[in-house]
């Protein structure tokens, strides 16, 4: 039984330095090399014996297998302690990267693997947003979709009923048709830009032009075409040969959009648009005397989608999109866009752009 015990206690050690031989004989190379130095010096130093020869052999190679086993064991403890680590955060034991701690002598790798773990938990962090931006981002169009087609198809079904040969409504309800089908329109040219300005595929051709003349045209160009009526749109008087350096085109969508907003929430006053010329920039800014934004909702309606409870509710047409576009527009710009609002006194947005 004794002896039994005692093999038993042997094979365990056995198998326990065959597993420590395994992590330390990478370098079997060097202890080999060094064994083989040392026989040769004792050789050719001192006049040994091949006996004695033998036995300086016999006791190094002991002594290597002794520093093999005790290099193996700590080695051994160290890889183990290293997956330990990695195995508890492959399974999500870890919390936070106070919990990853190695032994003294492993201090570097723990900082290695603590920056490994930060950056997984922010890639998991930002791809858990994205998921959630795409999942209300769809859930958003369908419902914004959905408004137009279903009131569309309401009148189509309604003309088809017989309302076609009613003299009456045909010509109304056709024109109601028509408008919701301008709402999906502009809805979807502007999830167009958005998606594109949001992707990095939006192409920007940047030129020197006359900002007076630019300006005056957007005016111009609305005061003629849109009816217009109880509020006074102004551009008020500056130099007229300042040179902007921008994109013309896309700042053109910025005034259309700061100007049709201002249109759309001033049902009686004036929109001025003011322009204070600076050193290397001027600053542009498109002033009404509308119904105001609240403080709240002052810094996210440039959030895309973002309208304030009041618009949603009420019978404004309008996306949400618009003022995240123009701030995407501007920023291309490396320029901002800031807004100063007061309930019921009107609202002032404000911009830079470099001069030529
Ligand atoms: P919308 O298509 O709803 O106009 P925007 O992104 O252009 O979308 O604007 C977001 C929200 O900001 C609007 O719903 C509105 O509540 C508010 N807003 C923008 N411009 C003005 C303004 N000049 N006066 C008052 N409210 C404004």
């Amino acid at each position: 039984m004794k002896q039994l015990k005692g093999l038993d206690i042997v094979l365990k050690n056995f198998s326990k330095f065959i597993l420590n031989f395994k992590y330390s004989r990478i370098f079997i190379n060097e202890i080999l090399v060094l064994s083989v130095l040392f026989v040769f010096l004792a050789f050719l130093f001192f006049e040994i014996s091949f006996l004695k020869l033998l036995i300086i052999l016999l006791v190094i190679i002991a002594l290597n297998l002794l520093v093999l086993n005790s290099i193996g064991y700590k080695r051994r403890k160290e890889i183990n302690e290293i997956k330990s680590v990695i195995k508890s955060i492959r399974k999500n034991k870890i919390a936070n990267e106070e919990d990853i701690v190695l032994s003294k002598y492993l201090k570097n790798l723990e900082g290695n693997i603590k920056g490994m773990f930060q950056r997984t938990q922010n890639d998991i962090v930002r791809m858990e947003k994205l998921a959630q931006a795409r999942s209300d981002f769809l859930g958003y169009v369908s419902h914004e979709l959905r408004t137009p087609i279903f009131t569309i198809q309401g009148y189509l079904e309604t003309l088809l009923d017989g309302a076609i040969d009613d003299a009456k409504v045909n010509r109304i309800f056709i024109k109601k048709a028509l408008h919701h089908s301008g709402n999906l329109n502009a809805l979807l040219n502007d999830l167009i830009d958005i998606s594109m300005i949001e992707s990095g595929l939006m192409s920007l051709s940047f030129k020197s032009f006359n900002i007076y003349d630019f300006l005056k045209n957007i005016i111009d160009e609305i005061n003629s075409t849109e009816k217009i009526e109880g509020v006074n749109l102004k551009l008020l008087e500056f130099d007229k040969d300042i040179k902007v350096f921008g994109d013309k085109e896309r700042l053109k969508q910025v005034m259309n959009n700061l100007i049709s907003n201002a249109l759309k929430y001033t049902p009686k006053g004036t929109i001025e648009l003011s322009l204070y010329n600076k050193k290397k920039d001027v600053v542009i800014c498109i002033k009404d005397s509308g119904i105001g934004i609240k403080k709240e909702d002052q810094k996210r309606i440039f959030e895309r989608f973002y309208r304030t409870e009041r618009d949603r509710s009420s019978l404004v047409p309008g996306t949400g999109l618009g003022l995240a576009i123009v701030k995407h527009i501007l920023e291309a710009h490396n320029s901002s866009i800031s807004v100063k609002s007061e309930l019921g006194v009107g609202s002032e947005f404000t911009f830079k752009l470099k001069k030529d």
